[in-house]
């Protein structure tokens, strides 16, 4: 197994789930911070894989550690599939949460309950300086609420809601959501690649 791995992401809430879903594997974990002018990979692909593996490809050529990235996309069966992968800027450029799932509630205006599924899907890449990428998926599904409920989580998660818990994601804890996520589940996936790779 590797020693040392470096989380490419400069997002605080994701590097907060992260750091929980890779606790215990004895693997230092190391910020994309700690190193100065690592580069700000612009995320331009068109899907959550090319995006994961662009990021995770740029930090481990950097840092000369194995990187691990992960993208996240959200698709609303009712929008076409948007967001999807550009989740992160939907209401443009520089737009923040809120203004994001505002959009969708708008957009979402006099749709049916019925007609509310979503997906959230994340893809982990995880790079080996000079090597081809792993790659590890998961995916969530649920129903874009009529207003957001909860103040916890990130993004989307005060408007994504989970039948089966009968909650939308912002009312559950990290511990909670680490539990079922999109991301829990591509991270449990990561997990099993980085027990099995070793240092090169
Ligand atoms: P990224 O491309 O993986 O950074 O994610 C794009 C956007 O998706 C983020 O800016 C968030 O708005 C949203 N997002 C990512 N992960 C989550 C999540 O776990 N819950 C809710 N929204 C998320």
């Amino acid at each position: 197994m590797i020693a040392t791995l470096v989380l490419a992401t400069r997002n605080q809430d994701k590097k907060k789930e992260l750091s929980a879903l890779l606790a215990g594997l004895g693997i230092c974990l190391r910020m994309v911070e700690e190193f100065p002018d690592a580069p700000d990979v612009i995320e331009d692909g068109e899907t959550c894989e090319a995006n994961a593996v662009k990021k995770a490809t740029e930090i481990a050529r950097y840092t000369g550690y194995t990187a691990l990235a992960d993208d996240t996309g959200l698709q609303i069966e009712a929008l076409g599939g948007n967001p999807g992968v550009f989740a992160a800027r939907y209401a443009g450029l520089g737009a923040n949460y809120e203004d994001n799932w505002r959009k969708v509630l708008h957009e979402m205006e006099g749709i049916p309950w019925e007609r509310r599924q979503a997906l959230f899907v994340t893809v982990a890449a995880i790079v080996q300086p000079g090597f081809e990428a792993h790659v590890a998926d998961g995916s969530l599904r649920g129903m874009i609420a009529e207003r957001p409920i909860g103040d916890q989580g990130f993004g989307y998660d005060p408007i994504f809601f989970i039948p089966s818990l009968g909650k939308t994601m912002a009312q559950l804890s990290t511990g909670e959501k680490n539990m079922i996520s999109h991301r829990a589940i591509a991270l449990r996936k990561a997990k099993i690649i980085l027990q099995t790779i070793t240092e090169q």
